[in-house]
């Protein structure tokens, strides 16, 4: 989703005094490089595969918690960073990490070094399922580091899961809500997948948490996705970057790992828009028409859904409704923006 050049710098673990019981950090980021490392030959390995043109290159501390890492060896990783901003090799520096980790002598570090971005992992806005995931910080903590980053001016993600111990659907609409209302600019959503030798992974093999499977993961995702939508928060993204840790299987013991999750969960999105109009749909449809699906450019098949189910569905709804079509399109128009659609119907 995201368009600009993103030039990733795992920091996998480290910083990270916490124990969150779905995480493995090494086998999610494939890397188990020690953060005090010289990261330039990796920067400079994926800019010279722009050949120079970086303008909107963005140098992205991912992975662990960047700002508790011990300070001279973050302050060294974000001035090498800031060197290629100063240079003009990249634009910006973003990094993700937790909500306890941010207070005003860090936020005035990164400020002082290029950083314009900052991701936090707030996971869920319950504390009863922080509690569970054995986060280690509350909701409350999480507020305060919202209102301080956009204080100080960063552009804000939030980043989510879904299907964490206790979670249910409620809960996550509710997360992604304050989300919103704490001024997040961007979000990522995360559905939980159970990595082998994590708590989680136990928790699930002894029965004391049942993983998400994708249908349900899509349907929820799909939820918060709308909430996102509807108040002009951006997703940057919907499940985990497919890695080669990702696709070993024995790396994965359950949870909701499709290598095309955000593309399912979109389809059930767009899914949630034709259902809201299959009355409309159905009164105006008629043998001799054609209902049109206009949508933005590049959405067809999306809109479409997985192996055309949601074109089956309205086919469907119209039998049922004992109303009648005579064919079916969906057309791209650059003047329908994405996640919205336009019902036309025209005569055969
Ligand atoms: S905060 Fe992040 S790095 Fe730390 S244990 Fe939790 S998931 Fe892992």
């Amino acid at each position: 989703m995201e368009k600009h050049i993103n030039v990733p710098v795992f920091i996998p673990h480290e910083g990270c005094k916490n124990d969150c019981v779905f995480c493995n950090q090494r086998t999610i980021t494939g890397v188990r490089n020690s953060a005090d490392r010289d990261i330039r030959p990796e920067i400079d390995r994926v800019l010279a595969t722009f050949g120079g043109k970086t303008e909107n290159a963005e140098i992205a501390f991912f992975g662990g918690s960047f700002t508790g890492i011990e300070r001279p060896l973050m302050i060294k990783l974000l001035d090498v960073a800031y060197e290629y901003v100063k240079e003009g090799k990249v634009s910006s520096v973003r990094l993700s990490t937790r909500p306890d980790y941010i207070d005003e002598e860090i936020l005035d570090i990164l400020k002082s070094r290029g950083v314009t971005d900052i991701e936090l992992g707030l996971q869920s806005m319950r504390n009863s399922v922080l509690l569970s995931s054995n986060r280690g910080h509350t909701a409350e903590c999480s507020e305060k580091a919202c209102e301080l980053i956009k204080k100080y001016g960063f552009i804000l993600t939030g980043q989510m899961m879904i299907g964490l111990p206790s979670s249910t659907l409620s809960d996550e609409v509710y997360t992604a809500e304050k989300i919103v209302s704490m001024r997040c600019d961007c979000a990522r959503i995360y559905p939980t997948v159970v990595f082998e030798h994590t708590k989680l992974c136990e928790m699930a093999k002894s029965g004391a948490y049942v993983p998400l499977t994708v249908e349900d993961a899509v349907i929820r995702s799909a939820a918060v996705y709308k909430v996102f939508v509807k108040n002009g928060v951006k997703v940057l993204r919907i499940g985990l970057q497919a890695t080669e840790a990702l696709e070993k299987s024995e790396n994965v013991y359950a949870g909701a790992n499709h290598s095309a999750l955000g593309e399912l969960v979109l389809g059930e999105y767009y899914a949630g828009i034709i259902r809201d109009n299959l009355d409309f749909i159905s009164e105006n449809s008629g043998k001799k028409k054609i209902l049109i699906l206009n949508c933005a450019p590049g959405e067809q098949s999306k809109v479409a859904g997985q192996k055309k189910k949601n074109v089956s569905m309205i086919k469907e709804s119209l039998k049922i409704r004992n109303a009648f079509y005579g064919a079916i399109k969906i057309i791209p128009d650059e003047a329908v923006s994405k996640n919205t659609l336009k019902f036309e119907f025209y005569d055969l």
